[in-house]
């Protein structure tokens, strides 16, 4: 290793007099000393002494000199000596009470990337424990940390891969980066935000799912101030503002819970404490609240000697004020995801303010504090970290799973996409019959279950039993639920409402994947049949073969492609037929069971290219499926009206309006009757058929004008009859297709402008 030419001696003289990391102006239970200058290397040692009295300090002593000399004359964005950065995460790693290869670590943890140290140097010196925790926070030193999504997702399966072999390489990390946006303000802007927006979306939950909080909150509290400083002012001046007005009021409280508990026997450390900027914030985007209530901004701690002083505590609690209702939650008994334990309550208390309670004893404060950092790795009988973390810490079993699914995971989109958010926001653990682990984000219910264990068990399952009892698809799942997801062969694609229902992306993404396919199925086979039947009808010769070879004709990939496009009525089946058979000829149809009369203006007008709607796409619900359904024959019905299903057996189901005149034909027969409602699809429009009676002057051109207004209008002619019914008047029978019942008002009343238009009627069939 070369050293550069300062001695350390100068060194530390220019590092003493360099200027001090910021230090957040908000409010920190147990805050990291500021540190007025650079800490010596007897400080260091002492602080690790004040909780290990074990401590190597030749070690500590020779990393502290290796890494100043390893950094040199280097400087950071501050202008500060470079060595002041990995001396203070070493001091953060001191207020954690981690051991001696860890703090030795964070001091060296910048040298094998920035300076001339080598592994193998780090190794000889320090022993290859402390070389292999170097080497770790080097390759993740190494990720290049852009903002691109997949990058993110990269870095952070790297990062989490590299920790499963030390988590004390992610305590180093974590420190790292609490130490970097202590500092932030002397990086440039540009950076600065993607600086603060991985912090927030990678480190501070990270963080809080190994239970480090104070982690976590201080991580989030910097991010938020650099993210959105206009947002974190305010609610810094309202938190001040609030607490200004309440002191008197917080003493109180503490001091009459604490002396109701000695009434009682129990000795009890009380204290409030306010609440962080960033979750206050994140509350109020979430509920969109203010903040008025002094509980909304100070929580108290009560902290018992023992846990059976903690349930008396709660007696006590419960039996001097009122309790509001909702808001007891016993994380003693079941401890959370991340081993946080605590019994939360809220009374209306002392003052008449809701007072809002944590009570646990001192070491589940602790854990609640510094997560898996608390348990004490310094001492000698405990073994490995990691041994001790798999013994003892349910957060690092997350952890490991975790990790185990993302080396499995080879898509970082993917993984990014569907299961960041997953990962880190609070998650339930469920398990199959089998045992097997499935984890799932909270609010999760059993279809997300089910596409969680396989795609295929999420597309078939129609029931399911939580811990052995029957229950539904949309269950919310519970930690610790047992779920078995009942299949069923005959469900080939899950019901579309599903997809509002999951809550997962993977599921999501499975049901609109599988209920396109199956739609798309559906219409080809539909679109197969009508074919076949035009086939039959006009003794062509059908053959899939043929038809392959007129795909390009139709301008379509794929024979399925072909029969679908038919059975949504996007081509018809005599273009499918005229496509194989040139010469074909397209026998006339009769349609509504009006005659077609060939009214020359009325056909310039009508579009011919609109496409022929195939009668089993009618968007109707209510239906039993399966049978064919068509409009009324004399007017049809548009969406906006009102209408029934009259059962024809043998033939189908006829939509008729409510006001046709031609329902008192079926008034005797209700058992025909079927209640059916419309189910549009908003964003693809589409066209229904409807038939107005106009009457107008007889006068050359006339007909034109009204084929025009029509047409001027977006409506489709598709067919005019005429009769004359005096010599100066002819009325005209028009069948036309709009959209819905506003837009054929709208034609209507453009029609009823015109001042050749005498009068102009809807019929109803
Ligand atoms: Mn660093």
């Amino acid at each position: 290793m070369v050293v550069p030419g300062h001695t350390p001696q100068q060194m530390q003289a220019a590092a003493e007099s360099a200027a001090v990391a910021p230090v957040l102006p908000a409010e920190r239970p147990r805050p990291p000393k500021p540190r007025s200058r650079m800490m010596r290397q007897y400080d260091l040692v002492e602080r690790v002494r004040s909780y290990n009295p074990d401590t190597n300090e030749d070690l500590l002593n020779r990393a502290y000199v290796y890494a100043m000399k390893a950094h040199g004359s280097q400087t950071r964005a501050s202008g500060d000596p470079y060595f002041t950065h990995p001396l203070e995460v070493a001091a953060i790693l001191t207020d954690l009470k981690l051991d001696d290869a860890t703090i030795v670590a964070a001091l060296l943890h910048d040298t094998i990337e920035d300076t001339e140290a080598t592994r193998a140097e780090i190794d000889r010196f320090f022993g290859p424990e402390i070389g292999a925790l170097v080497e770790g926070l080097t390759k993740l030193k190494r990720l290049e940390l852009v903002s691109r999504e997949a990058k993110q997702a990269e870095n952070l399966r790297k990062l989490l891969l590299a920790i499963a072999d030390d988590v004390r390489v992610l305590l180093v990390k974590l420190a790292d980066r609490l130490h970097n946006m202590r500092t932030l303000e002397f990086v440039p802007e540009a950076s600065r935000r993607r600086i603060a927006e991985e912090t927030l979306d990678i480190y501070a939950p990270l963080a809080g799912r190994m239970g480090m909080q104070e982690m976590r909150e201080e991580l989030e509290d910097l991010s938020f101030r650099t993210l959105d400083p206009q947002a974190y002012g305010v609610v810094m001046q309202r938190l001040d503002a609030l607490a200004d007005r309440n002191r008197n009021l917080i003493g109180e409280i503490e001091s009459q819970l604490a002396r109701k508990f000695r009434d009682h026997g129990l000795t009890a450390r009380v204290f409030g404490r306010r609440k962080r900027p960033f979750s206050i914030w994140t509350k109020m985007e979430r509920k969109s609240i203010g903040f008025e209530q002094l509980s909304d901004i100070f929580g108290f701690r009560v902290i018992m000697p023992d846990l059976e002083s903690c349930y008396r505590a709660l007696g006590i609690v419960h039996t001097t004020w009122p309790v509001v209702p909702g808001r007891f939650k016993d994380y003693i008994s079941t401890p959370k995801q991340n081993d946080y334990r605590s019994i939360h309550t809220t009374v209306i208390g002392p003052g008449k303010q809701r007072v809002e309670l944590q009570i646990r004893t001192e070491d589940m404060d602790q854990i609640a504090e510094l997560g898996i950092a608390a348990h004490a790795f310094y001492k000698d009988d405990i073994g490995s970290p990691t041994e001790l973390l798999k013994r003892e810490s349910n957060a690092f079993a997350w952890l490991r799973h975790t990790i185990g699914i993302l080396s499995e995971s080879a898509n970082p989109e993917e993984f990014l996409e569907h299961t960041k958010l997953e990962l880190f926001h609070d998650q339930v653990f469920c398990f199959t019959p089998k045992g097997k682990l499935i984890a799932l984000p909270r609010h999760a219910n059993v279809i997300d279950f089910a596409y969680a264990v396989h795609t295929d068990v999420g597309n078939s399952a129609v029931g399911c039993k939580i811990n052995g009892k029957f229950a539904a698809l949309s269950s919310e799942l519970q930690n610790g639920d047992e779920v078995e997801v009942l299949t069923s062969d005959a469900q080939s694609a899950p019901p579309s409402a599903w997809e509002t229902l999951a809550i997962t992306g993977k599921a999501r993404a499975a049901i609109r994947r599988a209920t396109r396919t199956a739609v798309r199925d559906q219409y080809a086979g539909l679109g197969r049949r009508i074919v076949e039947r035009l086939f039959e009808r006009t003794k062509l010769e059908y053959a899939d073969d043929k038809l392959k070879g007129a795909l390009p004709r139709l301008a379509r990939a794929s024979i399925e492609d072909v029969m679908a496009a038919v059975g949504r009525g996007e081509i018809k089946a005599s273009d499918v037929a005229r496509a194989m058979y040139p010469d074909y000829k397209e026998e006339r149809v009769v349609r509504y069971g009006a005659k077609k009369t060939a009214a020359p203006a009325a056909k310039a007008a009508a579009p011919t290219a609109e496409p022929a709607r195939g009668a089993f796409a009618i968007p109707i619900s209510g239906l039993n499926s399966g049978l064919p359904v068509k409009f009324a024959p004399n007017g049809g019905a548009v969406p906006g009206d009102r209408i029934v299903g009259i059962v024809t057996p043998g033939e189908g189901i006829t939509i008729y309006p409510i006001q046709s005149p031609a329902l008192k034909d079926f008034e005797d027969e209700p058992e025909r009757w079927l209640d059916v409602r419309w189910d549009v699809d908003e964003t693809t429009p589409q066209r229904f058929p409807a038939r107005i009676k106009v009457e107008n002057v007889n006068e050359p051109g006339s007909l034109a004008q009204v084929a025009t207004v029509i047409a001027e209008h977006d409506g489709n002619i598709d067919n005019i009859s005429m009769s004359r019914r005096s010599p100066d008047f002819t009325e005209l029978t028009i069948d036309l297709e709009v959209y819905d019942l506003k837009h054929l008002s709208a034609i209507i009343n453009q029609l009823r402008a015109k001042t050749i238009v005498a009068r102009v009627d809807r019929v109803n069939g």
